[in-house]
Parts: C-alpha cells; sequence; structure tokens
C-alpha cells in the first residue's frame, strides 16, 4: 500500500536528524524575510551611468523639439541605496536589478536621437550653372520626394509639393508645410497666404517667378497642424538638398516652425528673433512673419514689421528700395 506516512517511517534515524535540521534553517529563513533582513540593497547608481555614459559618447545630443518632447525622453533612474523594500514587486524588481549590476550592462548600443542634429558646415562645393541646378530639382522631385512614403503624412496627402520658382534665385523662401489648396494643386503658397506671399514679392519689385518657395515639410500635416519634429527631421533633408542646389544669398524664413528647425532652437520666438540677420551654413537667413500670421494680424505693426525685414533682404541683395510698400 502506498502512503507517505509509511514512507516517512522507513526512514532512519539519520534521515529524521537532517529533515529536523532543514526545518530549522527554513524556520529561521522566514523570520528574517519577516523581518525584511535578508534583501540587502546595493548602490545601482554605476549601472545607470554606465548606460547614460555609452549614450552620451557615442551619439549626438538630441535635440529636443519642444517642452512635450523633453517629456517624453526618459531617463534611467536606478533606485536610491538604501531605500528600503517594503513590497514583494519592489523586492523582486530590486533583485533583478541587483542580477544586473553584476552582470555586464547588455543594451549599450547607441540611442538614434529622435532628431537628429542638423549640420552646421557652410556649403563647400562650387555653385552650379543655372540649368544644372533646374536638372537636379527636377530629379530630386521626380526621383525621390513625389513617391515618398518617409513619414505618416504620405498617407493623408493628394500630392507632395516640391517647391518653385527660378533655380538661381537669390532669395529662398520657406514656409511650413502645404495646405489644403497647396495639397490639391501640388504647388507651395497658391491659397490665401499665397496671395500676401505675392504682394511681398511684388513689393520687393520682383515676380514670383524670380525667387524660389519651398517648405519644410513636402506634404500636408491633417487640418494644417503644426508637423511634428519627427516629420521635419525627415522630411528636411530635401530641403536642405534644394538649398545646396540654388545656393541662395539669402534665405527668408516664414513663420516659427521654419525659423526653429533653421536655427535648430525649439525656445526662439518669433518677436525676439525677426528683423535680424542670421546665418545658416555660411548663408545670410532673415526670419520674418508668416503671411497668415500677418492675414490673421493684419494690424500696421505687423504689415511693418514684415515690410521692414523685407527692405533689410533687398538692402543685402543691393536691390533699389521701392519709396512705399504695396501690402
Ligand atoms: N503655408 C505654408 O507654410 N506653405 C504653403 O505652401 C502654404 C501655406
Ligand atoms: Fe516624405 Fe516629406 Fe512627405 Fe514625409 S512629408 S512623406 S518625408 S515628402
Amino acid at each position: 500500500m502506498y502512503s507517505t506516512r509509511g514512507m516517512a517511517e522507513d526512514e532512519g534515524e539519520g534521515a529524521i536528524r537532517n529533515r529536523v535540521r532543514q526545518n530549522r534553517v527554513r524556520l529561521w529563513l522566514r523570520s528574517e524575510r519577516a523581518f525584511g533582513l535578508n534583501f540587502v540593497p546595493v548602490p545601482l547608481q554605476r549601472h545607470g551611468a554606465i548606460v547614460q555614459s555609452n549614450v552620451a559618447a557615442n551619439s549626438p545630443p538630441p535635440q529636443v523639439a519642444d517642452d512635450d518632447e523633453r517629456r517624453r525622453t526618459t531617463t534611467i533612474t536606478p533606485p536610491r541605496f538604501g531605500q528600503p523594500s517594503t513590497t514583494r514587486n519592489q523586492q523582486s524588481s530590486s533583485l533583478s536589478s541587483l542580477n544586473a549590476a553584476v552582470e555586464p550592462p547588455r543594451n549599450t548600443a547607441p540611442i538614434k536621437p529622435l532628431v537628429p542634429m542638423p549640420s552646421a558646415q557652410p556649403f563647400d562645393a562650387p555653385t552650379l550653372p543655372r540649368e544644372d541646378k533646374a536638372r537636379r530639382l527636377t530629379a530630386l522631385d521626380n526621383n525621390e520626394v513625389r513617391g515618398c512614403t518617409k513619414c505618416r503624412l504620405c498617407e493623408t496627402r493628394s500630392n507632395t509639393v516640391f517647391g518653385e520658382g527660378d533655380a538661381d534665385s537669390k532669395i529662398f523662401f520657406i514656409g511650413e508645410g502645404p495646405g489644403e489648396n497647396e495639397d490639391l494643386q501640388g504647388r507651395p503658397f497658391v491659397g490665401k497666404a499665397g496671395e500676401m506671399l505675392n504682394k511681398w514679392i511684388a513689393a520687393m519689385g520682383l515676380r514670383r517667378e524670380d525667387v524660389y518657395i519651398a517648405n519644410i515639410v513636402k506634404c500636408r500635416p491633417p487640418g494644417n497642424r503644426v508637423p511634428m519634429p519627427d516629420e521635419v527631421a525627415t522630411c528636411t533633408p530635401y530641403l536642405e538638398r534644394q538649398l545646396e542646389i540654388i545656393r541662395p544669398k539669402v534665405i527668408v524664413t516664414l513663420g516659427l516652425p521654419a525659423l526653429k528647425y533653421m536655427a535648430n532652437d525649439p525656445k526662439l520666438t518669433m518677436g525676439r528673433s525677426r528683423g535680424t540677420w542670421r546665418e545658416w551654413r555660411g548663408i545670410r537667413w532673415m526670419p520674418t512673419f508668416h503671411p497668415a500670421y500677418v492675414l490673421r494680424q493684419y494690424t500696421e505693426e505687423t504689415r511693418s514689421a514684415v515690410w521692414s525685414d523685407l527692405q533689410l533682404v533687398m538692402k543685402e541683395l543691393g536691390m533699389k528700395l521701392p519709396s512705399k510698400r504695396s501690402s
């Protein structure tokens, strides 16, 4: 007959003594645990520091696009030395960290920043003749931008909006992104904001065909929302190649997103930045208001601010200043 009891009875005296000893040890361990004495906290800062210093050494600092972005950027915070563990969960996670502390760090590959640092180097290649510039721009549009699916904006666009104008232009206007009309026509600044921009160009004594106009993103953000940092980061290599091909004498950014991108500084404000020359990769650059903003804030103050910025541009290019503005 099988009986557990019978089996125990079959044990010899030595085996029983062993068992009694084991039980004592078990009871002692239990009492230790009840007093929380079997968990020895270990300083874990070193492990976190290793991961962090690897990131710092191997990758450029991420460009933090805005406050939300900064909030989303997480750092590994190891438990503090000497903190008592109060719950079983905390204890077991601390114990697994304890193991991690003695093992070599596993994931030390450099973390790719969400928004890579744009280059600040001036372009050094010689400028091309107008026909070559035009050919390269057309190739970039046809071969890369038109079919681009690199970011989510491709899912909702009707057309990409590459940009247009004189491939050899001295002035390059940079807007934010296509709106509804631009998305439907595949051309930049053809809606209400475009009418305003056309007036500014005319006030400078130029025709629209004399300048070049493009945006920081080539596809319309749904509902005309501001392009997200990752969309800007994905799309702006196209803009930079346009600028590299055209090599204008002067860049004019229209609005805050273009200003922030070109300056690589999410904290800039338009009020404090417009009207002052900056430089982008060796090219003189003037930030000014977006025409859509001026349409919303159609005051003497904003209109004359834009006009004064455009006059600075004209002066820089040695253009004759008209006696009065036309917008
Ligand atoms: N607003 C922009 O920023 N770009 C356009 O092309 C049209 C409106
Ligand atoms: Fe490509 Fe730019 Fe359009 Fe995104 S916005 S799909 S990166 S062209």
